[in-house]
């Protein structure tokens, strides 16, 4: 369920149906201008649509009239506390501004941002967060922390309808990831504006890139928000942005540069996958295409699951394979297999094509069916799968036989049977 409405975010869409947008927040002093706009640059680099900047000074407000002219991506003011610097922020060029209209001292000073932001047509994120819900909520809170949660976001959506302030984002964050998902959907239920997802602290980037995966992906899955912030502990803003794009491109929401698929490894494994996983991991950094690379760490399965893949690598001992779109394409020494594969991506980034030399394409063919038809007896991770997708398969068939049985024999006697 996308939101029915969009805010226009120095020309990146916000909601009404447009791609989830990637943004983040910069971890430098904003007035330490160049800190702050080598991490920008970093972070549009890694694909950020927005960026997010704190002002909680004077001084950052200074920076903040360079740092609009200089970024390569629309720029958000992040305000607190204090409304004058919301004001000063539009002044200054800020393509958004984010407040919590509880904590900016009233109602009449919300009025004031909104009138300058509409003057300007300048939009706003308007958020709550879990910790800093108003004094009326606190009971609610007790006894129902969610219901809590969307009361405040709705609360604040009424205030800016009633200063006639539409042009707004909305954001409900918990560092409680069941209270995100369920707060969001009840909210998105409740409000046609674009949402803002995000998980409060998430944590470090190992179990923050988890619960935000969770958090968000739940939400994403089901359509639910439409833009999105993953908040890590580390002063490396593009490793954020990294986390969001995985998760985008997991749900095939959005397309960025390739994606890597890898076996698990198992006892079978051929050659130090670990090490080449990462290696290939690191360089595919470097390119653009939507691309499918597949590692495997034997070909005792052929290049089964993998064989969608753009391109792939599995090994034996001295050996390995590199393929492509479910055919061999050459057979190369181990210690080779990185780089050639490298050699056939650029080749297809250079030509748009995959160039394909018969007599290796056979050579490969035929070492790759040789160690298939040696470990043909193996029960590898991949054919129980096959195996039990298989039974799965033959046994909703039996039951769709036996419900049509049942009806042929007794038409209007309801159904004995239901399918789980
Ligand atoms: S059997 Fe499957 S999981 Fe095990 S190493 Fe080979 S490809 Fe990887």
């Amino acid at each position: 369920m996308a939101s029915q409405r969009h805010v226009d975010v120095g020309g990146v869409q916000v909601g009404g149906g447009a791609p989830v947008v990637v943004q983040t927040m910069t971890k430098t002093e904003t007035a330490n201008l160049e800190a702050t706009m080598d991490q920008i640059r970093r972070v549009a680099d890694a694909g950020a649509d927005l960026v997010r900047v704190a002002v909680p000074r004077d001084k950052d407000v200074e920076a903040l009239h360079r740092i609009v002219r200089e970024s390569p991506i629309p720029v958000i003011a992040d305000i607190h506390f204090n409304h004058t610097l919301a004001l000063k922020a539009i002044d200054a060029g800020a393509h958004c501004v984010r407040l919590n209209p509880g904590n900016i001292g009233g109602p009449d000073k919300v009025a004031e941002v909104a009138q300058r932001a509409t003057a300007k047509g300048v939009p706003m994120r308007i958020g709550v967060n879990s910790g800093s819900l108003p004094k009326h909520l606190h009971a609610l809170e007790r006894e129902n922390s969610v219901e809590a949660l969307v009361t405040a976001g709705v609360e604040f959506v009424h205030l800016m309808e009633r200063l006639d302030f539409t042009n707004f984002k909305v954001s409900i964050k918990s560092t409680n990831v069941p209270n995100t998902i369920a707060a969001n959907r009840l909210l998105a239920e409740r409000i046609p504006y674009p949402l803002h997802l995000g998980i409060t602290e998430a944590g470090t980037k190992w179990s923050g890139s988890l619960k935000s995966a969770v958090g968000l992906g739940t939400l994403l899955a089901d359509g639910i928000g439409d833009t999105i912030r993953i908040s890590l502990s580390t002063f490396h803003a593009e490793e954020e942005v990294k986390v969001a794009w995985e998760i985008l491109k997991a749900l095939k929401l959005r397309e960025r540069g390739p994606v890597l698929i890898a076996c698990p490894t198992c006892g079978r494994l051929q050659f130090d996958m670990d090490t080449v996983v990462a290696d290939i991991e690191k360089r595919l950094e470097a390119y653009e295409d939507p691309i499918e690379v597949a590692v495997l760490g034997c070909a005792v399965n052929g290049i089964g699951e993998a064989s969608h893949a753009d391109f792939g690598i599995t090994g034996a001992k001295n050996e390995g394979l590199i393929f492509s779109r479910g055919k061999a394409l050459k057979k190369v020494p181990q210690e080779r297999l990185v780089d050639e594969l490298f050699k056939e991506i650029d080749k297809y980034a250079a030509t748009r094509k995959i160039e394909v030399d018969a007599a290796e394409q056979a050579a490969g063919a035929e070492w790759l069916q040789r160690i298939e038809d040696e470990n043909a007896g193996e029960l590898t991770p991949e054919r129980l799968a096959k195996l039990e997708a298989e039974k799965a398969r033959a046994d909703a068939d039996s039951i769709d036989a036996a419900l049509r049985l049942d009806e042929e024999a007794s038409p209007t006697a309801g159904r004995r049977f239901t399918r789980a």
